[in-house]
This record gives C-alpha cells, sequence and structure tokens, in this order.
C-alpha cells in the first residue's frame, strides 16, 4: 500500500532483498583516460593521480572482504578508464578467485579484442558512449559482446551540440535493439556539476521521455544479479511503503535524510583517488583511513547520524537509513469503552 496522505516514512530501505546481501564498494581507482571530453573536468582524466601497485590494491580487497565477512562484496571501479590500467584484468581475476564479484564503468574504447578476451571475468559492466571521441559502430559492438556475459547497462552521453546530437541518438536506437540490456539517456552536465547544458526543447522532451520512446522496447528474456536498485520508503508505524528510484528523489528534491541514521559505510564503501576511504561521495564523517594503510583504516561498527541537507548521489541514496524513534511521535488510538452500560 502506498504512504498515507502525508508522506510519513521513517524507513528507507532496499526494494530487492539480494540487494541486502551485497556490500559494494565504489572505487575510483585513477583518473588516467584516452579520451578528453569537453564537458569531463580535467581531474577526472589527466592522469594526475597516476595507478596504485597491485599489491597495494589487492592487500586492500582483502582488508575489505576479512572486515564484512562472511557477506559478499560487489567492487566497482570507475575512472578514468580503468581498463587502461595494466594490472585492472589481474584485479578482477584475483576478486573471483576470492569469491566475490567486480564490475566496472568504461568508455568501451577497448579493441573488440579485448573484449572477447576478457568478457568472462566480469559480473556487471556500465559502458557509456561519449560521443566527441567515442565510435557508435564500436561501441555497439561491446554492448552486444558484454549483453550476453553479465548485466549491462549502457549510458549514452546526450550532446547538445545539433552536429553531435543525431550520433547519440543513433547509438540509442541500435542499443535497444540488443536485449537484456538497460538503457539510460543521461543529459550532460556542466563540469558534472549541477547545471545542465543549454538543450532544445526536442532534445529535452526526447531526454525526458526515453523510457516510452526507447527503455520499454527492450527485450528482457534473462535475469541478472542484483547489488543495488530502487529503495522502499516504509511507515512502519502504519506498515505502509511507497517505492522510489534515487533518482527521483533527486528529481523531487526529497534527498534530504539529515538527522537520519544511515548504513553508508555498513553496507558500502567508496574510495576515492587519493585513496581516501569513506562512507560515501557525501564524506560525512570524513575520511575513515586510507587504502594504502588498510590496517589503520576506522570500519564503521554501527549508523552514521546524517549530517548534510541534501544526499546528492544516486550511490549513497541507495543504502538504508531509518529516522531515529524519539524524532516522531505515534499516537496511540483513544482506548474506546465498549462495556455495557
Ligand atoms: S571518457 Fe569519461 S573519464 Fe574519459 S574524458 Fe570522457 S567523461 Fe572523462
Ligand atoms: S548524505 Fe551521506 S550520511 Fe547522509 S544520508 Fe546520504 S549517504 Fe547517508
Amino acid at each position: 500500500m502506498p504512504l498515507g496522505p502525508q508522506n510519513f516514512y521513517n524507513r528507507l530501505d532496499h526494494h530487492h532483498e539480494d540487494c541486502k546481501n551485497w556490500i559494494v564498494v565504489n572505487w575510483n581507482l585513477g583518473n588516467m583516460c584516452n579520451f578528453s571530453c569537453s564537458y569531463c573536468p580535467s581531474i577526472l582524466h589527466d592522469g594526475s593521480f597516476g595507478w596504485n601497485d597491485f599489491e597495494v590494491v589487492q592487500k586492500f580487497i582483502d582488508v575489505v572482504i576479512e572486515n564484512y565477512a562472511p557477506r559478499k562484496v560487489y567492487f566497482e571501479f570507475t575512472g578514468g578508464e580503468v581498463t587502461l590500467w595494466r594490472d585492472f584484468i589481474r584485479t578482477a581475476e584475483y576478486i573471483k578467485e576470492r569469491g566475490h564479484d567486480i564490475g566496472f564503468i568504461s568508455n568501451s574504447s577497448r579493441t573488440i579484442r579485448w573484449w572477447e578476451k576478457n568478457k568472462e571475468k566480469f559480473d556487471h559492466v556500465c559502458l557509456s558512449f561519449h560521443p566527441e571521441e567515442g565510435n557508435a559502430e564500436h561501441f555497439i559492438e561491446v554492448v552486444k559482446i558484454m549483453s550476453q556475459q553479465c548485466r549491462t547497462h549502457v549510458n549514452v552521453m546526450m550532446h547538445y551540440d545539433s552536429e553531435i546530437w543525431p550520433s547519440c541518438v543513433h547509438v540509442a536506437e541500435e542499443a535497444i535493439k540488443i536485449p537484456n540490456i538497460s538503457l539510460a539517456l543521461q543529459p550532460l552536465i556542466i563540469d558534472f556539476g549541477e547545471t545542465l547544458y543549454e538543450y532544445t526543447s526536442e532534445q529535452t522532451e526526447l531526454i525526458d521521455n526515453q523510457w516510452t520512446k526507447f527503455g520499454k522496447k527492450i527485450q528482457h528474456t534473462k535475469s541478472w544479479k542484483m547489488y543495488r536498485g530502487s529503495m522502499d520508503m516504509w511507515d512502519d508505524v502504519n506498515k505502509l511503503s511507497q517505492n522510489s528510484s534515487a533518482h527521483r528523489f533527486i528529481n523531487d528534491k526529497t534527498n534530504n535524510w539529515e538527522g537520519w541514521l544511515c548504513w553508508s559505510g555498513l553496507e558500502q564503501i567508496v574510495v576515492d583517488f587519493d585513496g581516501s576511504v569513506m562512507i560515501g561521495w557525501c564524506r560525512v564523517g570524513g575520511a575513515l583511513g586510507n587504502m594504502k594503510q588498510p590496517e589503520r583504516i576506522r570500519w564503521p561498527v554501527k549508523p552514521t547520524m546524517c549530517t548534510k541537507s541534501m544526499c546528492h548521489c544516486n550511490f549513497d541514496i541507495m543504502s538504508k537509513k531509518l529516522l531515529p524513534k524519539n524524532r516522531y511521535i505515534v499516537e496511540e488510538d483513544e482506548e474506546v469503552d465498549t462495556s455495557i452500560q
């Protein structure tokens, strides 16, 4: 049943039971990239942080697995372009050997031979088409290969430039012919901040209606493992709940859980380019330590009290949150005297 008229809820929790079993590590592995998209801040692709040594990464993986045991860990790598790191495949193999899962975000630019050779080593990929430098035909080939192998999400970065825009639409049209993928047409945001580039009304209309025009046409014949998904808002007093996506919380500006207890840190962590380990990209509580000195990390043992008025990142929103009981009042029904006078 949906929430009552006041939309009160006291708990945000994973809609899919499977998601409750996974610890997710969102790890910025390095900021080197073979592309330099005009809308990407240079810190995200200029290579200034370099890559870590394999042994350092391996040790941190071990410590994470031990800390969260017996739960399974899904390591999700972002960059930069992580496939450029010479030890990336070795790292993927190591994670699989240890019995845990790996996924990553990629601009898909590695050769078809590379994807064919390594496709079985991953559990999830998020492939992004960047139209200034990406090749549409190559990109679609990679999506076809990976979608037969594991959960494959496709992002098409929708470029506002009228000369580039058609190639983005073309990629979206080709992508929906491939079964078992998910697709998002992403409007470009200046410096990946909060302000969108200027789009025409036709462009905006297409992005806003992407589900009807594209997403719903994708055929699904397989079900994949799920690490994170939509969230349920629970009113535990009246036993009511309502489902929502992280995206919708942001769009509706209802992404404020200040004063709530948050399970980020207990069911997810993030690692930044410089090795800082934090409960989320919100940085609440500051760095817990650095992955280069894993023995000194102060692992959270209880939920964190949220101190931010905006939980701005999809990843951060997708962790359990609870409004402490002393923050709301439960009014008991008045006792009705049913005895016969
Ligand atoms: S592919 Fe990604 S990381 Fe590389 S320059 Fe483009 S937006 Fe930045
Ligand atoms: S801002 Fe951080 S602490 Fe607050 S709810 Fe979001 S993830 Fe949790």
